[in-house]
């Protein structure tokens, strides 16, 4: 199985037991359930049965609630699409009529107030675009510049407009109580702008669960997400690189770089990064992926994704389990690309802080005595983090006593945990993590292993390098 994380998301294809538990078999380690479509009873049944398949495999994956957040979309076409040609007028209003060729209700009550001359606005996956003309009464008259079909519900992007919106409107409110009722372990928040949206979001977590530990995923969609990352990746527990609607809110060119810079920055960060959307999206009807769409899966692992997601692919498509299997196999030969001539750990990178520099030193000492595994040892999986982003060839087994560390750790670059008794003395967790390095990766007498934690394990920064012999 490949060290990247793999998230899926589940849909009609493959909601039922019998699919879920054969994605587990294929190696998903997360499963999303996208809030945006279906109802409570649907969400609620879907993830008590991932939970039930992963009772039943003996193997734990996360369920993770992605709330639909303030997508703003047309309203009713009633009679089908329509056909926008290049060069019409489409009136634009927030009243809730009926939508036609010629007007069309938009589900954001400051449309007029956000709207100005110039500005353009995007339909749908993007293609369909409009410019205002201007706002007169209650509705904003706009010019069709590139046309296209365009039908109920589709979304409404306004790219240039200084948007304010509720990051949890009633019904993410809603669908949040019901995720957390479900004891789902993370919660994905979509169209982040900034750091306040993810206190906000963390205080309501509290509030509905606060005895349980709930990761909490930024995804970036939106140009002002982009900007503020540092802030946002002090709050999140990941990142997400949603580029689906990011395609639309940033110009589509701008998105190789900005997914490079995105995943840098959560990197250094040490927080997990999740690279999102149209990864194998031939394989919705197709047995087999693009040359680009192979292509793309490795540079987003060689560019350091700890997590990729797939969405239709495995939610609507044909070939949801065929899919995963081709992930992970692309993932599993990225990772096994030669490292470039400057060594394993990369070019010479900033040593952030001191505890970085003893994770870094562990890497370093394991490779020079060839060691068959490095263990951590972790209460919060602060160590695991900060190992893991160095991406080291030498696999990582971690040991925790902490019962939602493994569920912290789930989109963490191969962080493969293992439970182990609270508040054992040093010596004692060298025995342990020799015997259950030894099981998990085969290890035989004289393999050498090297430990590096925060010890005592509560609380303090990684400050402990130690050799031990299997
Ligand atoms: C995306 O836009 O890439 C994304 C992951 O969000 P959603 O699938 O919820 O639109």
């Amino acid at each position: 199985m490949p060290r990247t994380r793999i998230l899926v998301t589940l849909g009609p294809s493959s909601g039922s037991p019998e699919i879920i538990q054969r994605l587990l078999e294929a190696g998903v380690d997360a499963f999303r359930v996208n809030f945006s479509h279906g109802d409570d009873a649907e969400h609620r049944a879907v993830l008590r049965r991932i939970r039930d398949a992963c009772r039943n495999a003996h193997r734990p994956a996360i369920r993770m609630a992605d709330l639909q957040g303030p997508k703003i979309r047309l309203g009713e076409v009633p009679g089908g699409p329509v056909i926008l040609s290049p060069g019409a007028m489409l009136r634009l209003t927030p009243d809730p009529v009926p939508g036609d060729a010629g007007r069309m209700s938009v589900s954001l009550p400051d449309l007029l107030q956000v709207c100005h001359p110039g500005e353009r606005i995007l339909l749908g996956d993007g293609v369909v675009e409009l410019r205002v003309e201007e706002v007169q009464g209650a509705e904003v008259r706009t010019r069709v510049i590139q046309g296209g079909a365009v039908g109920s519900h589709q979304g409404v992007f306004l790219p240039d407009a200084k948007l304010r919106p509720d990051i949890l409107g009633a019904k993410d409110l809603h669908d949040l109580a019901v995720a957390l009722e479900e004891e789902v372990e993370w919660v994905a928040l979509s169209f982040v702008q900034g750091a306040a949206d993810l206190r906000l979001a963390r205080s309501r977590i509290r509030e509905l669960a606060s005895d349980r530990w709930v990761g909490l995923v930024a995804k970036v969609e939106r140009k002002e997400a982009v900007e503020n990352r540092e802030e946002i990746l002090a709050e999140a527990d990941a990142l997400m690189v949603a580029r689906g609607d990011l395609g639309i809110e940033t110009p589509l060119p701008d998105l190789p770089w900005t997914q490079k810079m995105l995943i840098r920055a959560a990197n250094q960060a040490g927080k997990p990064v999740i690279v999102a959307t149209q990864m194998l999206l031939s394989m919705v009807h197709s047995a087999r992926p693009t040359r680009a769409e192979v292509t793309d899966v490795a540079n987003a692992v060689l560019d350091g994704a700890d997590c990729l997601m797939l969405s239709d692919e495995t939610a609507v498509g044909e070939f949801p389990v065929e899919t995963v299997r081709y992930l992970t196999e692309i993932a599993e030969r990225a990772e096994a690309i030669p490292p470039p001539p400057y060594g394993d750990l990369g070019p010479p990178r900033i040593l952030d802080s001191d505890e970085a520099a003893v994770a870094e030193a562990a890497i370093r000492l394991a490779q020079g005595i060839q060691a068959r595994a490095i263990v951590v040892p972790t209460h919060s999986g602060r160590t695991a983090r900060l190992v893991a982003r160095l991406r080291p060839r030498i696999p990582m087994l971690v040991l925790t006593s902490q019962a939602e560390t493994p569920a912290a750790l789930g989109f963490t670059w191969g962080a493969r945990c293992e439970e182990v008794p609270s508040h054992l003395p040093l010596e004692a967790l060298r025995d342990m993590a020799r015997r259950t390095a030894a099981d998990v990766f085969g290890l035989k007498a004289g393999d050498k292993i090297v430990l590096t934690a925060g010890y005592p394990l509560e609380g303090r920064p990684t400050n402990l390098v130690t050799v031990a012999e299997v």
